[in-house]
């Protein structure tokens, strides 16, 4: 194993505050020693420790690499025309899901498993070192377990989604389509999952359907996360906390019983500003959540329908933009935020024992990242200790 030394940090994010300055833990003129795939020594750049190789980031800003912890990157198939026709006025429903199980079901596993790569190289590429991905678009017990195979050859979380909508051929008999997802599909899932996660939504499944495939999972040895209230109010966030889901994602239309119930809980709420810039929502109200007490992830919810972005980035400076979310609350939540989402203790922060995932930015702070939005700031990307070629 090597080692090896990133000096001249203008300005380092270690989300550690036992290490820097505020909840993000800043250090200025700062290095960072890299030993395997682990995180050795940060400190004062005076004081660095010697290694085996050494990069100079001349005075740029370093942070973790981001943890994206809700995609869906396991499909085929093109929905620009439904883009289209959205932005020109009509509204989305789940309904836009079954055209991509269609695509999803005919494509090969080699074309299926060439988009996730592509998506995932797509990610990496602007600065995202960890990333879940679900299933949902096969919803048949083979094509769901094909779909999880799949994604667990790329992405480093895989959650099994069979009740992201009612399949197509269960249309007349729901509870018929929840029966198979708790029985033979999650059977056939578990193998290959970590997460069970449910779309608890007007459309999709309602609570009592959403607890079923929850606690079905949970007795598979499956850990909930819940799409929750993102088109309207509903039991999503209460479900999800009652439990002990890892995240309500998305978030949208909280009552404030609903906030309570997550600040009063380690559920983290997990904002998805892509699906409201996509679909022209209103966005969720991040600052009820967090002057609440509630955790909070920024996610890009990256799929075919309602958010077709890898760019967590633009995810922060949308959360900054339109979420009056702080720079460093924006920056901390794609970080932190998704490791605490994914009960992840090893990303999301640079501090002695953490995997080495650091993103170097081509500008002074991190706070360029929502200052300037829409620029590829992302100049170097470590991962697993080792630099990407991106
Ligand atoms: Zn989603």
């Amino acid at each position: 194993m090597s080692s090896s030394v990133i000096t001249n940090i203008g300005s380092l994010v270690t989300n550690d505050p036992a290490l820097g300055e505020g909840p993000l833990g800043l250090l200025e003129d700062a290095a960072l020693v890299i030993d395997g795939e682990h995180v050795a020594w940060v400190g004062p750049g005076a004081g660095a420790p010697a290694a085996d190789e050494s990069y100079d980031a001349a005075g740029r800003a370093v942070l973790p690499g981001f943890v994206d912890s809700h995609s869906h990157l396991v499909f085929a198939g093109d929905r620009t025309r439904e883009f289209n026709a959205r932005m020109s006025g009509r509204a989305y429903t789940a309904g836009g899901i079954r055209t991509t199980v269609a695509a999803t079901r005919a494509a090969s596993d080699e074309e299926l498993h060439a988009n996730v790569a592509r998506y995932v190289a797509e990610a990496l590429r602007q600065g995202t070192t960890t990333i879940e991905t679900k299933s949902g678009y096969g919803l048949t017990p083979h094509d769901e377990a094909r779909a999880l195979r799949i994604a667990g050859a790329h992405a480093d979380e895989v959650t099994f989604l069979g009740a992201h909508i009612v399949a197509p051929e269960y249309a007349d008999d729901p509870a018929g389509y929840v029966d198979l997802v708790t029985g033979p599909m999650l059977d056939a899932c578990v193998p290959y999952a970590r997460w069970v996660d449910v779309f608890c939504e007007r459309g999709a499944f309602d609570g009592d359907q959403a607890r079923a495939v929850l606690t079905a999972g949970a007795a598979r040895g499956l850990v909930p996360r819940v799409h929750a209230n993102q088109l309207g109010h509903g039991p999503g966030v209460q479900l999800a906390v009652e439990l002990d889901a890892a995240s309500a994602d998305h978030c949208t239309h909280l009552t404030d019983a609903d906030v309570d119930a997550l600040a009063n809980s380690r559920t983290v709420a997990t904002l998805l500003p892509g699906a409201e810039f996509s679909t022209r929502a209103v966005y969720p109200d991040a600052r009820r959540l967090i002057d609440a007490g509630a955790t909070v992830a920024l996610s890009t919810d990256c799929n075919p329908g309602s958010s077709f972005t890898s760019s967590m980035p633009f995810c922060v400076a949308v959360a900054v933009r339109d979420m009056r979310m702080t720079p460093d609350e924006a920056v901390r939540a794609a970080t932190l935020g998704g490791a605490l989402a994914l009960r992840r203790d090893d990303v999301g922060r640079l501090a002695p024992g953490a995997r080495a995932d650091a993103v170097v930015l081509d500008a002074p702070s991190h706070v360029h990242l929502a200052y300037r939005p829409g620029v590829p700031l992302v100049s170097a990307v470590w991962r697993r200790g080792v630099r990407a070629s991106i």
